[in-house]
């Protein structure tokens, strides 16, 4: 894995302060070890990442372990799909648990054998309310809650309930167990929360070997311990759950008892990054697919062309806080533009095409001019790129009547070709029916090969083109943002989904690319000089070109937010 390609180090936060203060007293045996915990019920998005860099990041830096597991302890929600495209993710992100790959469903009996050694020190309970009397019973935030009449039961009896549970004897919803704490405790989470819940469904590990399914917040601070994590990350939700996590670890007897650390999730403008909305979107067919370039799932940022070492590099610049905040989608596509302006080879394609004959160049003849494939990376090297007497240049680089400031290309205005030649537009060829221009009548000047006029004059305007018959058709899809305003969860009254962009894809089936690119595989990166990044799709295949945008090159939203 190329982890260790972050050459610059990574930016404490209050988090590796903490860890440098436990291994300062000598806690933890110095030991640290962490790990990445998802729910199996959706593809990763660049939340995740932000929890993935961390936890691996600091494994990395203070020679401790990460392990990735799977919280799969919700049978009905999850597929062996989710789990396979985790997997990928965190790999392609860079990261590596070398062999340390774990489920909670692993620790079912485990997590079993707990609960019976909860119900036998008289801390958990078999009760029968049903779960809308669970909830009046639980009390409010200002108002305590009231004991079941269940909790009294004996142990013996308690016992036998929950391997009945366990055997299958009672329908779903018609029992639980739940820890015995403190109904009147002023936090929720501790007033007799459900530890074991039963579910007749099948598990897609351990079959139909359960029929009652722990909960999250029990088999989780289980399994931290049981894997001797250090520092169990969360984000801040769970605040108010430390407490539970601590008081099972501590009534358990745990041997390990990992410490809870909370830190504010990342929020990114103009996008969303719930699994329920993202699943939404996804089955009704509102995008193209978990892998829809316009999502912030890192499948979809994958094949929109956006490196792994940016999205890292976004991780570390966004940093690791406890106040919650929305970060702008704009930093994580500077911080993309960095990592492509590094890595990316420079190539000419022409969306929006417009014909010029260059009459003074002689018919049936290809010239091959020399361009290099970085501005400043000598050790890319460079193409041969041919010129031609038919070339394309973009509809919007020509104005018949420009406004002022305008450098380009217009009648009688000198401007260069890039890595080729000066021309002038003489006459202007207009469709007689429609009026629309149709072809560009020029010349160039022979003398100006390479871009420089001997005689030393100048030329305002560079603009890009292609040879007209050597160049690729290539289909090119532009990306917008998938919302048309920047917080569509936090509308009150009004569906996220009514704020869908409609212009957020656009397919330009008709573009032309330079002929060097002909072999180009899916993945494969250029910046389109003057046009942006761009980034080879899964559909692309010899025969049709398919390109993404993954970024302008400028940012483009600044002006207009
Ligand atoms: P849900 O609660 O809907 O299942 P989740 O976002 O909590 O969604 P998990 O699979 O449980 O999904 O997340 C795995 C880990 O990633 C958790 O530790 C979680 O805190 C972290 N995580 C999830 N979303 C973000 C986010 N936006 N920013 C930072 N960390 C996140
Ligand atoms: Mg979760």
């Amino acid at each position: 894995m190329n982890i260790t390609e972050d050459k610059k180090p990574t930016p404490s936060n209050f988090i590796r302060r903490i860890i440098d203060e436990d291994l300062r007293t000598g806690k933890n045996n110095k030991k640290v070890a962490t790990r990445f915990p998802p729910e199996p019920n959706g593809y990763l998005h660049i939340g995740h990442a932000k929890s993935i860099c961390l936890n691996f990041g600091i494994a990395r830096d203070y020679n401790g372990t990460c392990n990735l597991r799977f919280d799969d302890t919700n049978p009905a929600k999850e597929e062996i799909e989710y789990i396979d495209s985790i997997i990928d993710s965190v790999h392609w992100l860079g990261f590596d648990w070398e062999n340390r790959l774990y489920y909670a469903s692993d620790y079912f009996e485990k997590l079993y054998q707990c609960a019976v050694q909860l119900i036998e020190a008289d801390k958990a309970y078999v009760c029968d309310l049903t779960p809308d009397e669970i909830r009046s019973y639980r009390g409010t935030l200002t108002e305590p809650g009231k004991e079941s009449p269940y909790r009294s039961r004996t142990n013996i009896e308690n016992l036998d309930l929950f391997a009945r549970m366990r055997a299958g004897e009672f329908t779903e919803g018609s029992r639980v167990l739940r820890a015995k704490i403190d109904m009147a405790s002023p936090n929720i989470n501790m007033r007799d929360p459900i530890i074991y819940r039963i579910r007749k469904v099948h598990h897609h590990r351990t079959g139909d070997k359960w029929c009652i399914y722990p909960m999250y917040d029990f088999a989780h601070c289980i399994s931290d311990s049981l894997e001797a994590i250090t520092h169990s990350i969360c984000t801040l939700e769970f605040e108010d759950h430390r407490p539970l996590y601590d008081w099972l670890i501590d009534e358990l007897k745990m041997p390990n008892h990992p410490q809870q650390i909370e830190f504010a999730r990342l929020n990114l403008n103009y996008t969303i990054m719930s699994k329920r909305k993202l699943l939404e979107l996804v089955q009704g067919k509102l995008v193209n697919g978990w892998d829809d370039p316009r999502l912030p799932t890192l499948v979809g940022l994958r094949r929109r062309g956006f490196p792994p070492a940016a999205i890292r590099d976004f991780c570390e610049r966004i940093g690791i806080t406890k106040q919650e905040s929305v970060v702008e989608m704009g930093l994580l596509e500077e911080c993309v533009r960095d990592e492509l302006n590094k890595i990316t080879p420079r190539a000419m394609a022409v969306l929006n095409p417009i014909r010029i004959v260059i009459e003074n160049f002689p018919e049936n003849t290809v010239e091959e001019l020399d361009a290099p494939w970085h501005p400043n990376n000598p050790d890319m090297g460079s193409r041969k790129i041919p010129f031609a007497r038919i070339i394309y240049i973009e509809k919007e680089d020509f104005m018949e009547i420009p406004p002022k400031g305008f450098f380009r290309l217009t009648p009688g205005q000198e401007v260069r070709l890039r890595y080729a030649y000066f021309i002038k537009c003489h006459n202007v060829i207009k469709d007689p029916i429609n009026g629309e221009i149709i072809e560009l009548r020029c010349t160039y000047d022979p003398e100006t090969r390479g871009g420089n006029a001997p005689d030393g004059r100048k030329v305002k305007g560079t603009i890009h083109w292609l040879a007209a018959e050597q160049a690729i058709k290539a289909e090119v899809r532009l990306y917008d943002r998938l919302f048309t305003i920047a917080n569509p969860d936090a509308q009150k009254d009004v569906d996220y989904k009514s704020f869908l962009n409609p212009d957020s894809l656009k397919a330009l089936p008709d573009c032309f690319i330079e002929p060097s690119l002909a072999k180009v595989n899916p993945e494969d990166k250029y910046q389109f000089e003057r046009l942006g990044y761009f980034c080879v799709d899964q559909d692309s295949t010899t025969a049709k070109l398919v390109f993404n945008r993954t970024v302008t090159l400028k940012d483009t939203w600044k002006k207009s937010n």
